[in-house]
């Protein structure tokens, strides 16, 4: 169920966006690849932790 942001097209996007609303939201990871952020770093490719507090 932990499908990558990185790999969702532009379908995905469409059909899953209350569940990417809910990913996207308090973000706390970014991907270093392509500049995604998601709460959790299981949903990007590259993921590094956001400097915040
Ligand atoms: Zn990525």
């Amino acid at each position: 169920m932990a499908r990558s942001l990185c790999k969702w097209k532009k379908k995905d996007i469409e059909k899953g966006v209350h569940e990417l609303a809910h990913i996207v939201d308090k973000p706390r990871f970014i991907c270093k690849d392509c500049a995604r952020a998601a709460h959790a770093k299981g949903f990007l490719c590259k993921a590094v932790k956001l400097p915040l507090n």
